[in-house]
């Protein structure tokens, strides 16, 4: 009997990253250092979850609103109010099941199928895919290597056509480690404004920055149009818990809020008690995990130094690109030879848009000892090449 038939088309256009392939196999090899994953290895703060444990205990186990409660809404609210010098209405945040959740509900908003969205290239796999998903399609801008990964704003705005609707931007950046400073930033809002488009922008990484601080998109007149994504994954080491927030404008929260009733209902309880215990109790999380990265960054480029791999010096999240162009060999093949070669894992640039496939990412997430392990061993394998 023929069985009806799953999505057809819409699942198998998806990209898929490359990473999996990778983590598949070095999950069978014994001592690989493993620079791909994009998580903080120190994982959840341990007061941070007992304080999670205890609200369970306290009845934190049913739904909660579907927006999140208004508790938690506000203590985002004065967090990126404070964060960005910007007052920012707690009616405008919706707790999402991580920034994943706060991105499909702001594409799922802003583009109809047929539209077409702006996207970063190298850019993180996954807003392709949810541009896809949502009957549309997508346009990359370039982010250039000489200029820290910063695009040309005149460039994004020669892209934008009849169906653009949105131009999706992302700093601090993955794969980049780019921080995008406030002329540019200032730049893509008035193309946004006067072309009269939808800004999202993924603040994710907002709080890992080690040169100069985060601009956000917030505060440049743009509110009418911009919607802003982050949340506790990165910047309090809570990927698991799945929690994150939107901060949409003011005429379409409401949507936003509507569109979680038949998609995830709301958050998990749990994990807002321990979204609020991290932000009422333990504020001075991100900054010390920033330091964390500070270091590592400056581990990874004092290794590489001098070998001419970095694309651009990381100044936030915890990525850095580096340039296998003189290998000869595409990511994926050069992703396979220094696994097998050298046992170090890293994620194939080929994911991340159609000009990145020069290029490994580098996840400096692990120790400071495996780090350096893994640095030798990349030049180990660059010159053996
Ligand atoms: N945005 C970017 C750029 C990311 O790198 C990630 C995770 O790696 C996310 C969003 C997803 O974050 P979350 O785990 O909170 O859904």
């Amino acid at each position: 009997m023929p069985h009806p038939s799953v999505l057809p088309g819409k699942i198998e256009a998806l990209p898929r990253s490359q990473i999996r392939r990778i983590m598949a196999l070095a999950a069978e090899m014994d001592d690989v250092v493993h620079l791909e994953v994009g998580e903080p290895a120190e994982g959840t703060r341990a007061e941070i979850i007992r304080d999670a444990m205890e609200a369970a205990l306290n009845g934190a186990t049913k739904y909660v609103p579907n927006a999140g409660s208004p508790a938690l809404r506000k203590l985002i609210a004065e967090r990126i109010s404070d964060r960005n010098r910007v007052a920012v209405d707690p009616g405008r945040v919706v707790a999402t099941t991580g920034a994943v959740g706060a991105l499909f509900t702001a594409m799922s908003l802003v583009v109809e199928p047929g539209e077409e969205v702006l996207l970063p290239d190298p850019g993180w796999t996954n807003y392709q895919s949810m541009v896809l998903f949502a009957g549309a399609t997508f346009r990359t801008y370039p982010l250039y290597p000489e200029r820290g990964f910063e695009p040309d704003p005149e460039e994004i705005e020669a892209l934008i056509g009849p169906k653009t609707r949105a131009i999706l931007v992302n700093s601090p950046g993955n794969p980049t480690g780019a921080v995008w400073r406030a002329p540019c930033i200032d730049r893509v809002a008035e193309i946004a404004r006067a072309r009269n488009l939808h800004v999202i922008s993924d603040e994710i990484y907002e709080e890992m920055t080690f040169d100069a601080d985060h601009v956000s998109f917030m505060g440049r007149d743009i509110d009418d149009r911009l919607w802003v994504v982050s949340g506790f994954s990165k910047s309090f080491a809570m990927t698991g818990w799945r929690i994150g927030w939107l901060v949409a404008p003011a005429h379409s929260v409401e949507s936003a809020i509507a569109l979680q009733e038949p998609t995830v209902s709301c958050i998990s309880a749990v994990s807002q008690a321990a979204a609020i215990a991290a932000l009422s109790k333990y504020p001075q999380t991100p900054g010390e995990l920033a330091a964390i990265y500070r270091r590592r960054r400056d581990i990874l480029v004092e290794e590489l130094a001098g070998s001419g791999l970095i694309a651009a010096r990381p100044a936030g999240a915890f990525y850095c690109l580096i340039d296998i162009t003189r290998t000869g060999m595409s990511s994926m093949e050069a992703a396979l030879d220094l696994l097998e070669k050298k046992k170090v894992a890293a994620v194939p640039g080929g994911s991340f848009g159609p000009r990145s496939d020069r290029y490994l990412r580098l996840a400096f997430t692990t120790s400071d000892d495996r780090l350096k392990t893994g640095c030798r061993r990349i030049l180990e394998w660059v010159s053996e090449r």
